[in-house]
């Protein structure tokens, strides 16, 4: 999606704090914490929003869920994190290429 900025991020056209990348999947800090750490996991497959993926991405959408406690506890949340998924305009979503929030460890400074 040529207008998508996380896609942007993928393709390294907007820099990011990467924190992690393979062929699927992509995780950078957010630009706005709202916790000490805090990082969205994305698929590099632009899909717009929870309420738009399908039984196809099943598989994609597992791997960056069990991805969440590996790159969070390398992150240094080692007791515990949060996991949020905004999605659609009622739902607070912002940025229309599905990801999921990870944070924790007290308030952003
Ligand atoms: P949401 O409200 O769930 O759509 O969240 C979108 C998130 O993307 C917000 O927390 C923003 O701070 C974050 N964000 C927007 N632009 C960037 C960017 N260029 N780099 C990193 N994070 C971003
Ligand atoms: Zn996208």
């Amino acid at each position: 999606m040529s207008d998508c900025i996380f896609c942007k991020i993928i393709a390294g056209e907007i820099p990011s704090r990467k924190v992690f990348e393979d062929d699927d999947v992509f995780a950078f800090h957010d630009i706005n914490p709202f916790a000490r750490v805090h990082f969205m996991i994305i698929p590099k497959l632009h899909i717009a929003s929870l309420a738009d993926a399908g039984p196809e991405h099943q598989a994609l959408l597992g791997k960056i869920l069990l991805l969440a406690p590996k790159l969070a506890y390398e992150q240094g949340l080692d007791s515990g994190f949060k996991t949020l998924v905004n999605t659609g305009r009622g739902g607070g979503q912002e940025v229309f290429h599905i990801h999921v929030h990870v944070f924790g460890g007290g308030p952003a400074a």
